[in-house]
């Protein structure tokens, strides 16, 4: 699934060709694609509306439109977005097609059908429950101090909790917590300052240079011109992409399910607190 940085490249990458241009045109070829209008409103409003901007919160993107309204796209599990010639053909699996006023496209491609459009008055109505961004220069080892302290569940879920912290997925999740050094499973109470300062500044590391890598290219990630992502070539632990030994201590990496996610991690150099037993 797209995560912080992929979303964030996609974002960069559509922005100078996209900014200051008007929609032509809108096409679906799925219509459970948009959300909380009819699939005609959808297309009669967004027709003739200018590209202001774009934005990206947490793994939303947002256009911001000449009306002040917003579009709002969810990309979920397999959803790319890919900046085309009219005459460039079509694949199969795009499900939306936003034609722009320079004969460009912006195709939502998307084999599994979960991505989502909303085209929204504001974009807060879609993005105005989601936790801090994390790098925000708001989002600060104190903030995170802050938001774990009294909660008792383990890790690495909170991680993912949008709500709690916008933009990790399970990717970016286990590569965080490999590099602090932080079992999956611990207690998110039990963490100490020093801990909770280490896994702050991972977060921060492996997001930016997931970002300077343009992204991983795990599933059916493509950037807006079609290239792929490198940022999982460097992945020590997640997907298990970093071999089946720990790259910093030889012993081998285990695989666990944490609510239904896949979780790889270092058993010595994550170890497994007192705290986390009683889960
Ligand atoms: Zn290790």
């Amino acid at each position: 699934m797209p995560e912080l940085p992929e979303v964030e490249t996609i974002k960069n990458e559509l922005m100078p060709h996209v900014i200051g241009r008007r929609v032509a045109g809108v096409t679906l070829g799925w219509e459970g694609i948009v959300k909380k209008s009819s699939p005609e409103d959808f297309c009669d409003r967004l027709v003739g509306q200018g590209v202001t901007w774009i934005s990206r919160r947490g793994k939303y993107l947002i256009f911001s439109l000449s009306s002040g309204q917003a579009l709002v796209i969810h990309l979920k599990m397999t959803g790319s977005l890919l900046l085309n010639h009219a005459s460039d053909e079509p694949d199969k699996h795009i499900r939306a097609v936003l034609h722009l006023d320079n004969n460009y496209q912006i195709r939502f491609r998307d084999p599994r059908k979960f991505g989502v459009m909303w085209l929204v008055e504001d974009a807060s109505r879609v993005v105005g429950k989601l936790g801090p961004e994390p790098l925000d220069v708001n989002f600060t080892p104190q903030a995170l101090a802050e938001r774990l302290a009294k909660r008792k569940a383990p890790i690495k879920p909170l991680l993912l909790d949008q709500n709690f912290i916008a933009g990790i997925g399970n990717m970016y999740a286990d590569e965080a917590l490999y590099d602090a050094g932080i079992h999956p499973l611990r207690p998110a109470a039990s963490l100490s300052q020093k801990e909770i300062a280490g896994l702050h500044k991972a977060i921060q590391q492996v997001l930016r240079a997931a970002i300077g890598n343009k992204g991983a290219s795990v599933e059916n990630y493509f950037r807006p011109g079609g290239e792929l992502g490198t940022a999982h070539f460097k992945f020590r632990v997640a997907h298990g992409l970093g071999g089946e030994f720990c790259p910093r201590c030889g012993t081998p990496i285990e695989r666990i399910v944490v609510r239904n996610r896949g979780t790889y991690f270092c058993p010595k150099c994550q170890p497994l607190s007192n705290g986390a037993r009683s889960l």
